[in-house]
């Protein structure tokens, strides 16, 4: 298969000592026939996905972070901007933070215009991913349903489906049988602790394989030249006259004419080195997966009452995500009692998980803003962008916010669907409160 990381296991030359431009135009392509030609070699031959290049001295871009979010800019200032003097930095492996711990669910439902704008250009971007990229990101539209447990609730759900017909986002309501039809390992008995009064769906919500984004944004941004540098932390910031001149990383000093700064629940340490503080707050978010076991869940189910959500992956094991652990830290763990609250509430919905073991638990660091919306856009720093704040919900995004905020870094002004996101909001108090379309406890 497609060599993905660390060192090549083909024997062709290391891809970095092409240029760019052969490269964009040698990349191979990834189809049944690649498949079945490299197979006959006992896949031996496969091209690295990207090069691991050394950083140059300058660059007329830098984006800070090879999540999925930094890596979708690179990719779209290379394609849509055709600015390709670009690198991405990054102090681990490329999507090793978020982009790789998240839970995958994709979806659009949000209250407010102008959040339903950017995450529907999310999703939009996600249908036609795979074949744009030449990288199966394996989006499943399964359709995702989020539970009402009250009739409060049920009204709360009501609202968010109108608001988002009223934005050309199809969405429905589910009666207590038409949930119970489409998900019947769901408790659904009145008599349950957590009655189910019906739910909001929509059916272009799903999924979609984290690595592959990032993995295929990687490829897709390489082979147009720009040069993703990993082992590669940012320590300091040097500004000069109010705008930015470079980077000091670990891997020595870098010129750049614009940064751009997508490092998620990091995004407060970078903020500082500009002499920024931004209105964030990193909290510790974790997940959890079963043992494997045959089909039984078809939907996304998510229960913001109840702090859980669930997803059934494509080897069988049930995807379990939670809400943020209450306080503030760095460490991508969580601790046990959010576990344990979220597995009460989970065998109390789904009794059919009470015999189930936990195959493994891990955590990540979410950028959360008051009101639990992203920022993005320019700081008071010349030619210094941010693009954070995405907390507990910002895979499903990834696309739309690379693409408007490769914009708004070539622009040097908004993307129309970004500028609400700005900075300013927190001055100005036009907040966009999301709390309620987060999907679980923030
Ligand atoms: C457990 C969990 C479940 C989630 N579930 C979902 C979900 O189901 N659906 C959804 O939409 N969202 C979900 N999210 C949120 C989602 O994962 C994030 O919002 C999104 O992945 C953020 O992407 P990113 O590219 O901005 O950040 P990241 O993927 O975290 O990338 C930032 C990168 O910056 C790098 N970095 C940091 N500091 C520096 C530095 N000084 N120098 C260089 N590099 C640096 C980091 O190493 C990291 O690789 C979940 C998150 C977690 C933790």
């Amino acid at each position: 298969m497609a060599v993905v990381g660390g060192e090549p296991r083909c024997k062709n030359a290391p891809a970095s000592s092409r240029g760019a431009e052969s490269r964009g135009a040698r990349v191979q392509r990834y189809s049944i026939f690649s498949l079945a030609r490299n197979a006959l070699n006992d896949h031996a031959d496969w091209e690295r996905a990207w090069r691991s290049p050394d950083p140059k001295p300058s660059y007329a871009v830098v984006i800070v972070g090879a999540g999925g979010h930094g890596l979708a800019t690179a990719y779209y200032l290379a394609k849509e901007h055709g600015i390709r003097d670009v690198a991405v930095l990054e102090k681990g492996w490329l999507g090793g933070g978020n982009t790789g711990r998240n839970t995958t669910v994709v979806r659009s439902n949000y209250l407010n215009d102008d959040s339903a704008a950017l995450y529907e250009k999310s999703l939009q971007l996600f249908e036609g991913l795979s074949r744009e990229l030449n990288f199966n990101v394996m989006l499943s539209q399964r359709g995702l349903m989020m539970l009402a447990h009250s009739p409060h609730e049920l009204r709360a759900h009501q609202r968010l489906v109108s608001a988002m017909r009223l934005n050309g986002i199809e969405g429905e309501m589910l009666s207590v049988e038409q949930v119970k039809a489409l998900c019947p390992i769901l408790n659904c008995s009145p008599r349950s602790r957590y009655p189910v009064f019906g739910a909001s769906f929509q059916r272009r919500g799903g999924t979609a394989r984290h690595d592959a984004l990032a993995w295929g944004y990687a490829r897709a941004a390489d082979a147009r030249g720009v040069d993703i540098i990993q082992n590669c932390e940012v320590t300091g910031l040097r500004l000069e006259a109010g705008r930015i001149r470079g980077l000091e990383t670990t891997r020595g000093y870098i010129e750049a004419a614009k940064v751009g700064v997508v490092v998620a629940g990091h995004a407060s340490v970078l903020a500082a080195m500009a002499g920024l503080r931004l209105p964030i707050q990193s909290h510790p978010l974790q997940a959890l997966v079963t043992e494997p076991i045959k089909p039984v869940l078809h939907r996304v189910v998510m229960s913001g009452a109840v702090h859980v959500y669930v997803s059934q992956s494509d080897r069988g094991e049930l995807v379990l995500g939670a809400g943020i652990d209450g306080y503030n830290s760095y460490a991508q763990r969580g601790s046990f009692h959010v576990i344990e609250a979220q597995l009460a509430a989970l065998k109390e919905l789904f009794p059919i998980v009470s015999r189930l073991r936990m195959m493994r638990q891990w955590g990540g660091i979410v950028d959360i803003c008051p009101d639990a919306s992203p920022i993005i856009g320019k700081t008071p720093v010349e030619g210094l962008y941010f693009n954070c704040g995405w907390g507990t919900g910002g895979f499903k995004s990834t696309p739309g916010s690379g693409f408007v905020f490769a914009h708004t870094i070539a622009a040097d002004e908004p993307h129309p669907l970004a500028a609400p996101f700005a900075l300013k909001r927190f001055e100005t108090g036009r907040l966009l409160d999301e709390h309620g379309s987060a999907g679980v406890a923030h």
